[in-house]
């Protein structure tokens, strides 16, 4: 086969203790999936998951133990970072019951789902769709993939998330409102769901700024780390 141009390259995500990268095709995320940040973001009670999609280049691939680097995107003066639990789907399906969820489950991953929060908030005002908030260029940090055999209990584990060396964001997986395999189950009942997808779980509160020259370092126990910095705008 010939293209017309050179075909963007497949976006890959290191894999702990092996070779083989994980091919990404699709990136999901849950919406406000914490009590505490949903009330920080102005709602409260349990709603149906919601969710929305960035595109896979727009993914920040980190090696453990290296530095990744993002710019600080356009058109925003207020540019958040959101700590998450990434789930990493090796097997694909539609329909998927939360009790056959793990099957479903290659590995995690540490995530950070960046966004535009100006911008976004002047989306939902105005009722519009949220890609200009969400879907930036190089807003999706991600560090290697734990397969899932190695990763301990997710389910119930701590997540932080240090800016400077500062802890900004400090929570546990367990308090989650739609757990991982609860929230299997809804997404792919609106979506088939394919190997190389992955999901970005949701974010606890503590959201907040950050500029040009910060790093942050993110962890979720059990798992690779991810340490980024924001780099001045292109
Ligand atoms: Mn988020």
């Amino acid at each position: 086969m010939s293209f017309v141009f050179s075909p963007s390259p497949v976006v890959s995500v290191p894999v702990l203790g092996q070779a083989e990268r994980f091919p990404v095709r699709r990136i999901y995320f849950v919406g406000r999936n914490y009590e505490e940040h949903g009330k920080e973001m102005g709602f409260t009670g349990r709603e149906p998951p919601f969710f929305f999609l960035k595109p896979a280049d727009a993914l920040v691939v980190v090696n453990e133990g290296d530095t990744g680097h993002m710019p600080y995107p356009s058109l925003t003066k207020n540019f958040h970072h959101e700590i998450e639990l990434v789930v990493a789907i090796g097997t694909g399906g539609r329909n998927i019951k939360a009790a056959d969820a793990a099957k479903h489950i290659y590995g995690y991953a540490v995530g950070l789902d960046m966004t535009r929060r100006d911008l976004q908030n002047d989306m939902k005002k105005q009722g519009r769709p949220w890609c200009i908030g969400k879907a930036v260029d190089h807003s999706a940090p991600i560090g290697p993939i734990t397969p899932i055999g190695k990763a301990g209990d997710v389910n119930n584990a701590e997540l932080d998330l240090m800016v400077n060396g500062e802890l900004r964001q400090k929570s546990n997986v367990a308090k989650l409102i739609w757990n991982v395999a609860e929230t299997i189950e809804h997404l792919s009942a609106a979506w088939e769901l394919h190997a190389g997808d992955l999901i970005y779980s949701g974010t606890p509160e503590g959201v907040a700024a950050v500029v040009a020259g910060d790093t942050l370092v993110g962890r979720v126990a059990g798992l690779g780390s991810l340490t980024v910095k924001v780099n001045p705008a292109l």
